[in-house]
């Protein structure tokens, strides 16, 4: 007897792998490995929230629009050129989906955000890898990756897990070299947190053209990872593409009610991104200092460097005997690597105390 079997490719996929939460045996654990924001939920979303219990027997409105115009009017962003999503991945994948296929490839950095191939192997497009430059998507070897059968080219920026950004310059001249029917989608899931004045988002070369999407979240610096929401900034073809393929009530009613609520609270982005901005080179100095490479990153999070796979697993070990918890990326290929998201003032210094000693003691 033969028993059902998906299509082959998709047996090709790893299944993502997340941040843990806990290790078994420790009481307090520290969860630095998802790059959730240092500052918990927004108040005004957890009311939000607890207000909306007795609602939940209804549908959600399928069009989000209290919270398109919310978040249009939050980035000056016209509402009837957004499409939100459980999460921006929901809207990774459908565009994967709609635009991609078999015979229809997917160009991505080799270090890229790892649901791009999740997604595009699932779509059933072959997913190609460009060579980085210092961990840097290279616009160069992207340009270079394409081929005839290239309909979408992904650049998370800055990116994850590597913390490295483009400059608006260098992404013009992506969008620029590559064909009109290619889709570029720009991922600025820590859009928030860059400080550099050569950025950009996305949002000029969207207006610009009909070819190049934007996506965003609110998991990171908006702090509502567990409520799976996230946006696209599009044109009009593509936002009438993902209407048309996207689940219908695709976004929980809680979800809706919380990023508005988020968008609302006073200072919240403010406050996040001044803390990243003054923990993060605390972190990577202290980590410098201990003897461990760091590399730059726009994110809120670093990349730690420990030069071979083994002695980034026994940090990681190490660490975790003390209940902090940071993210292995051996799956993006990078094993002698940890990635450490920016936590509270006292998070960060756990962290800094226990990989100093962890190096004091593998130097001893
Ligand atoms: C965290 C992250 C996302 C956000 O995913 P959600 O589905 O919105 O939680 C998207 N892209 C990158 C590069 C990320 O790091």
């Amino acid at each position: 007897m033969t028993s059902p079997a998906p299509r082959p490719e998709i047996r090709r996929i790893s299944p993502y792998v997340g941040g843990e939460s806990s290790v078994p045996g420790v009481n307090r654990t520290i969860k630095l490995s998802s790059n959730e924001g240092a500052f918990g939920v927004p108040p005004g979303a957890q009311e939000a929230f607890a207000r909306l219990a007795g609602e939940l027997y209804r549908y959600p409105d399928g069009g989000a629009e209290d919270l398109r115009r919310a978040i249009g009017a939050r980035f000056g962003l016209d509402p009837a050129r957004i499409v939100c999503g459980a999460g921006s991945d929901d809207i990774i994948y459908q565009l994967c989906l709609a635009y991609g296929g078999k015979g229809r490839d997917i160009v991505m950095s080799a270090h890229g955000f790892s649901i791009y191939q999740i997604a595009g192997t699932y779509a059933g497009s072959q997913v190609a890898k460009a060579p980085e430059r210092n961990l840097t998507a290279d616009v160069d070897a992207l340009l270079a990756a394409v081929t005839a059968s290239t309909r979408l080219v992904f650049l998370a920026n800055p990116n994850n897990p590597t913390g490295s950004m483009l400059p608006y310059e260098e992404v013009a001249r992506l969008r620029a070299g590559l064909p009109s029917d290619v889709l570029l989608v720009l991922d600025a899931a820590y859009a928030e947190y860059v400080a550099r004045p050569d950025y950009d988002a996305g949002v000029r070369l969207v207006d610009a053209g009909d070819n190049t999407v934007m996506t965003r979240t609110f998991s990171k610096v908006f702090g509502l990872g567990g409520m799976r929401i996230g946006w696209a900034y599009a044109p009009p073809a593509v936002i009438d593409v993902l209407n048309r393929v996207r689940a219908p009530f695709n976004v929980s009613i809680a979800a809706q009610a919380a990023a508005i609520a988020a968008l609302a609270e006073p200072g919240w982005v403010e406050k996040g991104r001044d803390h990243n901005l003054t923990y993060r080179p605390i972190l990577a100095r202290g980590l410098e200092a201990a003897g461990i490479k760091v590399w730059p990153s726009e994110g809120n999070f670093v990349l730690a460097d420990f030069g071979t796979p083994e002695t980034a697993k026994a940090a990681d070990a190490f660490l975790r005997t003390r209940g902090v918890i940071v993210r292995p990326v051996g799956g993006y290929g990078l094993p002698h690597c940890l990635r450490i998201t920016v936590g509270t003032a006292e998070e960060v210094a756990l962290v800094v105390e226990g990989l100093t000693a962890f190096m004091a003691g593998s130097r001893g």
